[in-house]
């Protein structure tokens, strides 16, 4: 799969309708695939933290999830969030062979969310669930549960350092770090309405409806900087006549 890149960290080029493709295939190949959603809080932490960086990099899909990261991105890529690919995997749950084991989140919000996901996919294979507090025998019941996909929704970097560290053990063949996903579909936490999103705008949605993520506004503003600051060192190459990312730039 080809990746393009912002700021050095890759985001994978894959159409959704594909995406779903691959993880039909890995489930009947008995293979194994971690996905990471790239929204760019998650891109500042790696340039600035090696430890993140090294995380990160060790996963196989890197899902462009937010749009500032598509936007940036040095080559055109969809967007595709990790909520999205979510509820897509539950609603082809039978025509892909999803059998889905729910990590993270409260008691009440792990439980509502599968409760609300299964009214409107009936035919969605809940394998077990563990939530994200009293987990202490998880891997045990990830285990015996018999899931081949396993969303875990514990946040940023919980999931992913879970991911790297233990995700091959489960035995799962597709493992996606998902955020607050669940609390969404529990309807704990509203998601931006479509224009929104289309328009760009989810993060300060999620910001008015959860004012402690303005702490994150300085990482957003870091993003923008970075991004910046690169575009100008292309340009300034451009002009010094090593022509790299021109057609980027047309
Ligand atoms: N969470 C959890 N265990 C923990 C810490 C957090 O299960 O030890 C859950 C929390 O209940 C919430 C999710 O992880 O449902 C984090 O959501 P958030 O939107 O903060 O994640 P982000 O997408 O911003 O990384």
């Amino acid at each position: 799969m080809k990746n393009t890149t912002v700021l050095g960290v890759p985001l994978s080029m894959i159409k959704r309708r594909e995406l779903l493709e691959t993880i039909e295939d890995t489930i009947r190949r008995n293979r194994c695939i971690s996905l990471v959603a790239i929204n760019a809080r998650k891109i500042v932490r790696m340039v600035h933290e090696p430890d993140m960086k090294q995380i990160i990099m060790g996963f196989d899909i890197f899902l462009a999830d937010g749009s500032s990261v598509v936007k940036a991105a040095d080559s055109v890529v969809e967007r595709i969030t990790g909520i999205d690919l979510m509820e897509d995997i539950c609603r082809c749950s039978k025509e892909i062979g999803a059998r889905i084991f729910f990590y993270g989140a409260s008691e009440e919000s792990n439980q509502e969310a599968r409760k609300r996901l299964k009214k409107l996919y009936p035919d969605m294979t809940v394998a077990g669930y563990c939530n994200g507090y009293e987990d202490a025998d998880v891997m045990d019941k990830i285990q015996r549960s018999g899931a081949n996909v396993l969303f875990i929704a514990k946040g940023t970097p919980l999931q992913e350092e879970w991911i790297m560290k233990h995700g091959k053990e489960t035995g799962v063949n597709i493992l996606l770090g998902v955020g607050g996903a669940f609390d969404v579909f529990a309807g704990q936490v509203r998601r931006a309405p479509v224009f929104l999103q289309k328009a760009g705008l989810e993060w300060l949605y999620r910001m008015i409806c959860e004012p402690k993520r303005f702490k994150q506004i300085p990482e957003l503003l870091e993003f923008r900087r970075l991004v910046k600051k690169e575009k100008k060192q292309e340009l300034q190459k451009i002009n010094g006549g090593k022509i790299c990312k021109a057609k980027k730039l047309q």
